[in-house]
């Protein structure tokens, strides 16, 4: 499945490597990092708020220190508190894991200034492919195919109303920096067009400070695929396949697999090759997710880039036998990538289910709360990422989710089958999940054939 390069070769030029590392994060990805620093001799160190004190995996770290309340603002991404444990505690490196501070070239730059190293891009990468207006003129640049639309942030009405007559209707307005799905607006014709604008504008303003917005064609019936790729700071990138993420609700990924079923090997050798020499041309270093949308005749335009770890990382970890996450800190750490891509095969097919703390059948309303009752699936090919424990109780703070289950097996069929059986085993009692809707979905005779696009399961929930 995977050949490492020499002992010998994977030591030249290599940096030292981290002997203390801070996570800026919790729950789920949180646990994954620790396991990740364990495995390569590091000491992790946690922070939490008042609302995760007392999290079971918190004991696995060497040091966890509170940085504040519950409220994210005030903890999980205030800057100053985050440096401040990670001085107090004198750790060589932080992971940001995904969501938060991931994302945020200001902090990575703090992070240079007090001489931390960040698990991450450099900011000024970070900036290049984190902007989505950015990075689609980077892509230009490298020849990855984008969705037509304006050339960078849209400065007036009447020239949106131009572009979008040139492209065709429907039309989606974006925030340069966005993300989770939000602040996004199809438009039919000219006058929602023009009525969306500035209220669009106004919003990303308020969500992500940067009132940035810009058009794109709108692709209906496309499925999302995208690509893992590496780079190192030696000037290598490779990537580690694809992954279709079709499945979403309100334009939130619940089940991911790889690889992408359905998918023309031509096709799948083009857009892998399209993602690796992007991040190369843009001199990236670290773990990125290049994202595509792909029309019926398996055409694909770039969405954008995520320069973090992917809460789906687990499924091409699985096809691949590479741990991204301990990747990520080789890479931070300065050691050149252990493998070129011929060593990159893919074996069988895994798929990742999101169980949220949601109620599925009201309108997914979050159903924070005790958990008395926690029996993990088992057996061969499965494999659990999860900080919940019985007796945890899920807090009404953060993000639902509260486990990933991943099943890994020779194809997509016995990968659909193996998801079923662990899903039946899978109990956590009394809080709602979404555990019936996967049951639901892994017996949907269309996705079973692999024939889904992104609007799917809205259609399916209407
Ligand atoms: P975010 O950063 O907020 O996640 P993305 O640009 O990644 O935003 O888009 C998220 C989802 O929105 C996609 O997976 C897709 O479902 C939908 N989407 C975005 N752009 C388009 C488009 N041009 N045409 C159709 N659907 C789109």
């Amino acid at each position: 499945m995977l050949r490492e390069r020499g002992a010998q070769r994977s030591r030249k030029g290599a940096g030292r490597m981290f002997s203390r590392v801070l996570i800026a994060n919790r729950g789920e990805i949180a646990l994954r990092i620790i396991r990740a620093c364990r495995e390569l001799g590091i000491e992790p160190v946690c922070v939490y708020s008042e609302a995760d004190r007392g999290a079971p995996y918190l004991r696995l770290a060497d040091q966890a220190i509170c940085i504040g309340p519950g409220p994210a603002k005030e903890s999980y991404l205030n800057v100053s508190r985050i440096i401040s444990a990670a001085e107090v505690a004198n750790v060589d490196a932080i992971h940001p894991g995904y969501g938060f501070l991931s994302e945020r070239a200001d902090f990575a730059r703090v992070c240079r200034d007090c001489k931390i190293e960040f698990i991450g891009p450099s900011p000024e990468a970070m900036a290049r492919l984190g902007d989505k207006v950015a990075c689609k003129r980077a892509a230009k640049e490298a020849k990855v195919p984008i969705f037509p639309g304006s050339d960078g942030a849209i400065e007036d009405e009447d020239e949106a109303v131009k572009v979008a007559s040139k492209i065709g209707y429907p039309v989606i307005i974006k925030a340069a920096a966005g993300g989770g799905g939000r602040g996004m607006r199809v438009c039919h014709n000219e006058a929602t067009l023009r009525s969306n604008l500035k209220q669009a504008a106004q919003e990303a303003q308020a969500a992500f400070g940067n009132g940035a917005v810009f058009i794109e064609k709108f692709l209906e019936h496309a499925r999302h695929v995208e690509v893992q790729v590496l780079g190192d700071k030696h000037g290598h990138a490779i990537h580690l396949y694809e992954r279709d993420c079709s499945i979403q609700r309100r334009h939130q990924k619940l089940v991911e697999e790889a690889p992408a079923p359905n998918l023309d090997r031509k096709r799948r050798e083009a857009v892998c090759e399209s993602a690796a020499r992007l991040i190369r041309e843009a001199k990236y270093a670290g773990a990125a997710t290049v994202e595509f949308l792909m029309d019926a005749k398996q055409n694909f335009y770039m969405l954008e880039v995520n320069t973090r770890v992917q809460v789906e990382h687990p499924v091409t970890e699985q096809i691949t036998g590479v741990d991204i996450v301990k990747e990520m800190i080789r890479i931070a750490a300065g050691e050149p990538l252990r493998f070129r891509q011929r060593d990159i095969a893919t074996r069988g097919h895994a798929i990742e289910c999101r169980i949220n703390a949601e109620d599925p059948e009201r309108k997914f309303m979050p159903s924070p709360g005790p958990v008395d009752r926690f029996e993990p699936p088992g057996g061969p090919g499965v494999r659990l990422d999860t900080h919940v424990v019985t007796g945890y109780t899920v807090p009404p703070n953060y993000d639902s989710m509260i486990a990933k289950l991943i099943v890994h097996a020779d194809d997509r069929r016995q990968a659909i089958t193996r998801m079923a059986r662990a899903l039946r085993e899978f109990r956590v009692d009394p809080i709602k999940t979404t555990i019936p809707l996967h049951r639901q979905l892994m017996e949907n005779s269309q996705f079973i054939e692999g024939g889904v696009d992104i609007h799917f399961l809205d259609r399916l929930l209407k």
